[in-house]
């Protein structure tokens, strides 16, 4: 009875010591900085909420971080006031919005102005993904800014509305310490190359397909 316990003891030990071995190994070859790329996609529940984690992170360190969404049917006025372009929920700002915008290391920009689902006006959503896309660039070109984070990109590029190849090349031309987040479904193969860390999240189940609207705090 003592024996085997014994015996337990030093093959958890073992094994405890050969997994520390790979793990430090492991931390040893990390050895460098750099400015991340990450990807949220698929079609599971997490993306944004988990990039807004990031930026309270970041700003737990001190440092700036920038926010350009890319959502339908919203944008800020040229007072930077949001307003809402009708139906779903009027007036409605997320959570986080309402928490990180007041901080003063946030930049915080709305860019979906005019999106249309049904996109039957092309050069429309064009021209404001394009505008959207200007903003998104300014925050790429201030090294101050430690994250950037570009929420439902994958949607104006997924319609076609920005270009892929523009997207890249400023991303590639940004600060080299700059982390960016990018979010949304259906994130192009060629993002997902370009990016150094890709989670896709996978959708299992979701309370709203049972009945359940939207709840703050959890959805929005
Ligand atoms: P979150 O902001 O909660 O992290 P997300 O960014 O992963 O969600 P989006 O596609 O941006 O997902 O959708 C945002 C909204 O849609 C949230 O209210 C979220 O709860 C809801 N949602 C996300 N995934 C699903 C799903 N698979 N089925 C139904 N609703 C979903
Ligand atoms: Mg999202």
């Amino acid at each position: 009875m003592t024996m085997k316990a014994t015996d337990r003891e030093q093959r958890h030990q073992a094994r405890m010591q050969r997994k520390k071995a790979v793990v430090d190994a492991a931390i040893e070859r990390a050895d460098r900085d750099q400015g991340l790329l990450l990807v949220l996609t698929g079609n599971g529940k997490g993306k944004s909420s988990s990039a807004f984690g990031m930026v309270a992170r970041a700003l737990g360190h001190g440092m700036k971080v920038g926010v350009a969404q890319f959502i339908k049917g919203r944008s800020d006025d040229a007072q930077g006031r949001v307003s809402v372009a009708g139906g779903g929920m009027p007036g409605a700002t997320t959570g986080e919005e309402g928490f990180f915008r007041a901080h003063p290391n946030v930049r915080w920009h709305v860019l979906g102005e005019g999106f249309t689902w049904e996109t039957q006006n092309l050069a429309r959503d064009t021209e404001t993904a394009q505008r959207g896309w200007a903003v998104a660039r300014e925050l790429l070109r201030d090294a101050s800014l430690g994250l950037v984070v570009l929420d439902e990109l994958t949607y104006p590029l997924k319609y076609g509305w920005l270009s892929i190849e523009t997207v890249l090349e400023d991303l590639a031309s940004r600060p080299p310490m700059q982390h960016v987040v990018i979010t949304g479904r259906a994130a192009p193969e060629a993002l997902i190359e370009a990016a150094d860390t890709v989670s896709e999240l996978r959708d299992v189940k979701h309370a709203f397909r049972a009945g359940v609207r939207t709840q703050k705090g959890v959805d929005l």
